[in-house]
């Protein structure tokens, strides 16, 4: 099968991520979607606001409810404190030889993949599904799959998704401060964050206005 792997940190998981995992599966022909959160990564005690990985893991488990092709890993969840792409994609490799594995990322990851640890053993693992994101436009992206392409004998496609100018880092900021994030992510997630109190920082308890109104509506 092909199986394409849309990884992240997910704090929270938005429709940025699930489109790019449909449109990935419908326009490379993809048999399944596995949806890999990572780890929790080994600086979170400094991180200001972010939930913990049972919580990302729920929030990817509502979010993909009901789509029969998409699926969670929990590979880089359970099995490893800090996970590296590389030995993901071999451990990957090695258990399901019968597959060919697909990378999804956006334009930020592709114009850092060199930082990534060991990030050479990535390419001859997988082909590498990557989406235009924020300032990065369908020249730059062109040009940064033809030099890592040519650099390291890459397999790099454009992924063309809907260009969504939203983030997790975002999400978190907006609700932080009482303000709505609806539509910015699955209902059922956005519920679950508002139940759980996710990234509150102490400075509003107050839902957003067009959620004080939207409960007020009997028609
Ligand atoms: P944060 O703001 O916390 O970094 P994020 O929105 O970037 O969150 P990640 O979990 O870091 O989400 O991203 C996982 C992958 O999804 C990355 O490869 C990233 O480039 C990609 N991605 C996330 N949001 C978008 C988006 N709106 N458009 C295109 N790619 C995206
Ligand atoms: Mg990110």
């Amino acid at each position: 099968m092909k199986i394409g792997i849309m990884g992240g940190t997910f704090d929270p998981i938005h429709i940025g991520h699930l489109l790019l995992g449909e449109f990935a599966y419908e326009d490379f022909g993809l048999d399944e979607i596995w949806f890999l959160p990572n780890g929790n990564p080994p600086h979170k005690d400094s991180r200001a606001v972010g939930e913990d990985i049972e919580e990302r893991v729920e929030m990817v488990r509502l979010a993909i409810h009901g789509v029969p092709y998409f699926r969670l890993s929990l590979y880089e969840a359970t099995e490893h404190k800090e996970s590296y792409t590389y030995q993901t994609m071999a451990y990957f490799k090695e258990t399901y030889p019968e597959h060919d594995f697909y990378f999804i990322l956006g334009a930020d990851s592709l114009f850092s993949i060199e930082k990534w640890k060991y990030f050479r053993e990535i390419f001859p693992s997988c082909t590498i599904l990557a989406a235009m994101r924020d300032d990065k436009d369908q020249e730059d992206m062109e040009r940064q799959i033809q030099y890592l392409t040519e650099k390291y004998e890459a397999k790099i496609a454009l992924l063309k998704a809907p260009l969504l100018e939203i983030s997790s880092t975002t999400i978190r900021e907006r609700a932080a401060k009482g303000l709505t994030v609806r539509y910015m992510l699955p209902d059922l997630v956005a519920k679950y964050i508002r139940e759980k109190g996710f990234y509150k920082n102490g400075e509003s308890e107050n839902p957003g206005k067009a959620e004080k109104i939207a409960e007020k509506r009997t028609i």
